[in-house]
């Protein structure tokens, strides 16, 4: 009868996905010794990186922040916010050591997509008019003295080469931005020319990235944060290196010996294990063979990289059913929210994953194949979580070997921000597994990973406040 026939068919669906599933597992797995690699590999990278310019994946880029928060601040600061998804415009008043951060406000809009796409006035216009709007309603408790041009921390989350702390040229786009007219051009500029168009009259005393905007933001709490990751929609890491430790940097003068290195690990390629999924995605990306860690780490992916899985088990063995949901080919419709919804879900029979595959895909799906899919998402996040603990790791460990005990021995904060790591416990999970294995426990113990939320926008006013062509250190 109907029901026998059903089970068979379920039991169908299991066994010829096995082999798919058993086969994902294996090609992603991510064992201490590979593990191990990573975390050398990308300390090698660093240093290759930090010797010449094009030594290897990793950029290290000169951020021209020598010196971080000390508390001394003082002043209203704007930040401007440009990175993934969303467009962030704030201010904060600064009230130095005793009053600390006095008052914020901030506003956030998500970036309309064609602009992702759009051209670089296009683009620039966009936040030089949200910005405009947000300085207007400036009252109340923010203050600025009489004559004083207002003052803007940038962060602008895209590998971008300094040429001081408030200009730099765009290198390339990454997470999916292609706006036309920017790459090889000072972003600042592009802003000042948008800024007059609207005729709004700030100054950039800092263009930062957002790992930069974090440390300095986490750094204004804690004296111990040596070094920021973000993991959002892209991923990125920076950290306190000793200025005598960059061959590269030949005649830099930093009064405190050190300074801040954006690493752009996105970049890194090395060892990591990849499948044809990962493959095929990037052949089909807008920028192939580019941002390969970030391409198995970041928000941005997973989703994606979950959804050619499911789409091969479709076809190639019937997971959701005869036919092949038409939803299911298109990219990018599985986003990594959703596999995370998925991956929360406790109930017996899987409720949510089959509401969410429906609203997604459209299709129905039986409890084996809700199964599949959670095994299938929780694959992908572990590689990606573990990559990124294994990644950490290898700046650590570069910083160790130049310091001998001050990273290991003590104390050491990593400031974390970005939806993936603030979102997905399961990743984080990972993520704190694979530092937790790699390190051991007793030094394990001293390595604090620690989410500092929304601490760039703070961080880039606070560095506003540090490159103010005023004294307002008083
Ligand atoms: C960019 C970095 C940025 C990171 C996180 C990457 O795609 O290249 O500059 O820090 O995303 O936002
Ligand atoms: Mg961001």
């Amino acid at each position: 009868g109907a029901p026998r026939f059903r089970m068979a068919v379920r039991s169908n669906v299991v066994s010829v996905n096995a082999p798919i599933l058993t086969k994902l597992q294996q090609e992603c797995a991510t064992p201490l010794p590979v593990l191990r690699q990573v975390a050398d590999d990308m300390a090698a990278d660093m240093r290759a990186g930090l010797a010449v310019d094009g030594g290897g994946d990793l950029k290290m880029i000169l951020s021209y922040v020598d010196s971080l928060p000390t508390g001394n601040e003082r002043g209203l600061f704007y930040a401007l916010d440009l990175g993934g998804t969303n467009f962030r415009v704030l201010r904060v008043q600064l009230g130095g050591k005793e009053e600390l951060v006095q008052a914020t406000e901030f506003e956030q809009v998500s970036i309309p997509q064609e602009l992702m796409f759009g051209t670089s006035e296009q683009l620039f216009d966009f936040i030089a008019s949200g910005l405009a709007k947000f300085a207007e309603k400036e009252g109340g408790k923010f203050h600025l003295p009489n004559g004083r041009q207002r003052e803007i921390g940038f962060t602008f989350s895209f590998p971008v080469k300094q040429t001081s702390i408030d200009s730099g040229i765009l290198i390339k786009w990454t997470k999916g931005f292609a706006v036309s007219g920017t790459a090889g051009k000072d972003v600042v500029a592009c802003l000042n020319e948008a800024m007059e168009r609207q005729g709004l009259d700030m100054r950039v005393s800092a263009l930062v990235n957002d790992t930069i905007g974090t440390l300095a933001g986490a750094r204004y709490w804690d004296d111990d944060v040596m070094v920021a990751v973000i993991v959002g929609t892209g991923t990125n890491a920076c950290y306190v290196e000793r200025v005598d430790a960059i061959p590269k940097l030949q005649g830099h003068k930093s009064s405190s010996g050190r300074t801040i290195i954006n690493t752009e690990w996105g970049a890194f390629s090395k060892g990591l294990p990849l499948t044809v999924f990962d493959k095929d995605m990037d052949a089909a990306s807008i920028n192939p063979g580019e941002q390969i860690y970030e391409k198995t780490i970041s928000g941005m992916y997973l989703g994606e990289i979950v959804r050619r899985v499911l789409l091969k088990m479709a076809e190639a063995s019937g997971l959701f059913g005869k036919s092949v949901p038409e939803k299911l080919t298109m990219p990018f419709v599985l986003r990594t929210p959703d596999i995370c919804s998925m991956q929360q879900d406790q109930s017996k029979d899987l409720q949510a994953v089959g509401s969410i595959l429906y609203d997604v895909t459209g299709v129905e799906s039986d409890l084996h194949a809700r199964k599949i899919v959670v095994q299938v998402c929780d694959t992908i996040v572990k590689r990606g979580g573990r990559l990124a603990g294994a990644g950490i790791v290898g700046i650590l460990q570069k910083m160790e070997e130049d310091s001998k005990g001050v990273i290991f021995g003590k104390r050491t904060v990593v400031a974390m921000d970005g939806g993936l790591y603030e979102n997905y416990p399961q990743y984080r999970t990972y993520l704190q597994e694979a530092v937790n294995e790699l390190l051991g426990t007793e030094i394990s113990k001293n390595i604090v990973i620690e989410h500092t939320k929304d601490g760039s926008g703070i961080g880039a006013a606070l560095l506003a406040s540090a490159n103010s062509k005023y004294d307002h250190d008083c």
